[in-house]
């Protein structure tokens, strides 16, 4: 019989709380007082907007619509979309203080930010989805800029969106392809991008393994998603010699011991097929794919998947956070205490910025990159990135997550005292 089971998202901590405690360790570390972290816990602007979308039925649509733009300290805001039913401000409002620290982190020059519009993107029509996108940045298009806050794609958003978001800032403000990323490559975008964050996964994967002697040909990995982040990380990985044991989407996994056949699969589902009917594998929930037997877990699905309850059974030795947010405090300690080494979100998921960054790049100056040049600079950028995250939780015996924390926090608030906050 098949099982079907989306993840379960826990309700110990909220996104934007989960947040809150890994940052509050990492300003006692730095010894900031009570106002300094006020000052970085909290969004620099909030809005909320309304959606109005005329449906293909006649019938008038009001969605919520929203963009938190955390930190400008060290450039533009910069972060992703997303479409999603349970998108809400508290979500929106973590995500967008995480995207400060990941920027900071890699040392590219923005700050953070995060939108979302609460919807199921699935049950729109395309012409649905182009009139709720165009609505949203109508209602958003005075607080965003190539120069001030520059969106891309997240869960439930793609390149087709970018494209329409592009197109619905230049009509207001002339043409503008540095507003967004993520942008198809007809319209100034590149064809890296879309692959970018889970070709970051699989080099941080690569680095990772070096450290641990773990042969790439030995080690075998599950998925949780199978979008965006996940399906290419897979991939890469796979073509890395990898077995990919189990992989899921929100219609539940599958698994199969010897490993699967990425590209098949990758097949499969762009003709259309549900992953749970893919004949090569059995099913299995979201829930059993977090627990199977393997070295290397990457949750590339959504946030506060990994709990108190759920930690315990993980048997992976390793944890790459594809996705942003999906351990909270709870299973931190937990995977802490049992010795797993979990590579933290701001990291393991930096690469889809960075060649965002090398996109706007481009687009300012109206030139473009070779195709080795960009990811032999996304390499660059990430392998200073892990080493100096390395190097600081060795030297002061702190996790892999708070070091990354304490260097973008650090650098965050170098720069608003060198603004004279
Ligand atoms: P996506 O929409 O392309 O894919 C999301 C995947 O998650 C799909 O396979 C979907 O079936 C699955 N999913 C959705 N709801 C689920 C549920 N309730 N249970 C189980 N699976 C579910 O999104 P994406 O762009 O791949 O993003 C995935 C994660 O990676 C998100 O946390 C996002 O914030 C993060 N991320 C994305 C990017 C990017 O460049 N797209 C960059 C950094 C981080």
């Amino acid at each position: 019989m098949k099982k079907k089971a989306a993840v379960s998202k826990s309700k110990a901590f909220s996104a934007f709380e989960s947040v809150n405690f890994y940052l509050e360790k990492a300003f006692d570390f730095l010894g900031y007082n009570a106002p300094m972290r006020t000052l970085l816990k909290t969004p620099w602007r909030e809005i909320q907007v309304i959606v109005p979308v005329r449906m293909d039925n006649g019938e008038l649509r009001i969605f919520e619509g929203y963009r938190v733009q955390h930190s400008a300290a060290r450039g533009p805001y910069k972060g992703g979309i997303r479409y999603h039913p349970e998108t809400d401000l508290d979500d929106v409002r973590a995500l967008s203080s995480l995207m400060s620290w990941k920027t900071a982190l890699v040392n590219i020059p923005f700050g953070g930010a995060k939108g979302g519009v609460r919807c199921a993107p699935e049950k729109l029509s395309p012409r649905e989805l182009q009139t709720l996108t165009r609505s949203y940045i109508n209602n958003i298009q005075s607080v965003i800029g190539p120069y001030h806050d520059i969106p891309a794609p997240d869960v439930g958003t793609n390149s087709q969106v970018m494209a329409w978001i592009m197109d619905e800032y230049s009509i207001t403000h002339g043409h503008t392809p540095a507003v967004v990323t993520g942008k198809p490559p007809a319209l100034g975008g590149m064809k890296e991008r879309e692959e970018a964050t889970g070709r970051g996964v699989s080099l941080i994967a690569e680095m990772l393994c070096e450290d641990l002697k773990l042969s790439l040909s030995r080690a075998t990995c599950a998925v949780q998603g199978f979008g965006n982040v996940g399906s290419h990380a897979a991939r890469l990985l796979w073509e890395k010699g990898v077995k990919i044991t189990a992989v899921s989407g929100k219609e539940g996994g599958l698994h199969n011991p010897k490993g699967l056949d990425i590209p098949d699969l990758l097949n499969h589902a762009a003709k259309g097929g549900l992953l749970t009917d893919y004949p090569e594998a059995d099913v299995m929930t979201n829930e059993e794919l977090l627990a199977a037997k393997c070295d290397i877990l990457i949750p590339a699905a959504l946030g506060n998947v990994l709990d108190k309850t759920n930690a315990k059974k993980v048997r992976a030795r390793v944890i790459l956070e594809g996705a942003n947010g999906p351990t909270n405090p709870d299973a931190d300690d937990i995977f802490a205490e049992k010795g797993v080494v979990v590579i933290p979100d701001i990291l393991a998921n930096a690469g889809g910025v960075i060649v965002s960054y090398f996109e706007w790049v481009q687009n300012i100056q109206q030139y473009s990159w070779e195709k080795y040049h960009i990811n032999l600079e996304l390499k660059k950028i990430l392998t200073k990135a892990y080493q100096d995250m390395k190097q600081f939780s060795r030297k002061h015996k702190v996790s892999y997550r708070i070091a990354s924390f304490i260097l973008g926090v650090g650098r965050v608030a170098e720069a608003e005292r060198l603004r004279g906050t």
